[in-house]
């Protein structure tokens, strides 16, 4: 058996500790996510699912507890080391594409890949086969003002898996359009994520988005719960 792409342990996480204002958002958080499993949270705002994402993602650090990605314990690595984890093994979506507007779909694509050493032309053709299977390869050339929001989410979920991380952290990937685009948009989203085999854990309040993953979790009272 190979290892869990992620697997999270006691994972506990607080703000403003000591303060009058403190809050804790984590209480105890257990998660093991295998290879090529799609996993719902499930969770209504304020409840800490960012957070959650944000540590699983090396973006923040929790108080206590064990994040592994791919059976490595990422607790005490450097920030070099966490960063260069984060870049090759882990792709982000959030709600609002955040592409770059000065550059084309296809050059948003490309960038991640150059920062990590690809040569431009295997790049540029790793985008292209990207954009064909999320159906907007004939908006390769447009800047993302020229795109629907639809096509921007697209453009945006092939430049998470532009350097081919293991595991897809998303946060509301298609909270941001309306139900009839989130719904295609959401297909081409788990298209790409099962084409692929990649492992993930993607946030929605749409619970019939979440029935169509592999397992429902409700983050509820700092701790997962099956739905
Ligand atoms: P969600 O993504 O589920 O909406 P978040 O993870 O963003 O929730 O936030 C969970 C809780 O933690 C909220 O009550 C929020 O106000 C609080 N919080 C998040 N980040 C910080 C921070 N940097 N400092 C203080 N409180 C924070």
């Amino acid at each position: 058996m190979s290892n869990p792409t992620l697997e999270l342990s006691g994972i506990v996480k607080g703000y403003n500790a000591g303060r009058e204002n403190e809050v804790q958002v984590l209480r105890q958080i257990d998660l093991s996510v295998g290879e090529g499993e799609v996993v719902a949270l499930v969770a209504p705002s304020g409840a800490g699912k960012s957070t959650l994402l944000h540590i699983a993602g090396l973006l923040d650090t929790a108080d206590t507890g064990v994040v592994k990605i791919a059976g490595q314990d990422m607790t005490g690595l450097s920030d070099r080391k966490r960063t260069a984890i984060r870049r090759e093994d882990v792709g982000f979506i959030y709600q609002f594409h955040h592409l770059l507007p000065e550059f084309t779909a296809l050059e948003n694509i490309v960038l991640p890949q150059l920062a990590n050493g690809v040569v431009r032309a295997l790049a540029a053709e790793r985008a292209q086969d990207l954009l064909t299977r999320v159906g907007v390869a004939h908006r390769a050339d447009h800047r993302p003002a020229a795109l629907s929001g639809g096509e921007q989410q697209r453009v945006a979920f092939c430049r998470a898996l532009a350097n081919t991380p293991r595991l897809l952290l998303a946060d509301e990937p298609t909270g941001n359009l309306d139900p009839g685009t989130s719904d295609q948009v959401f297909g081409a989203l788990m298209e790409l994520v099962r084409g692929t085999g990649l492992s993930a854990v993607i946030a929605t309040h749409n619970l019939e988005l979440a029935a169509r993953m592999d397992r429902q979790l409700r983050l509820q009272d700092g701790a997962l719960v099956a739905l």
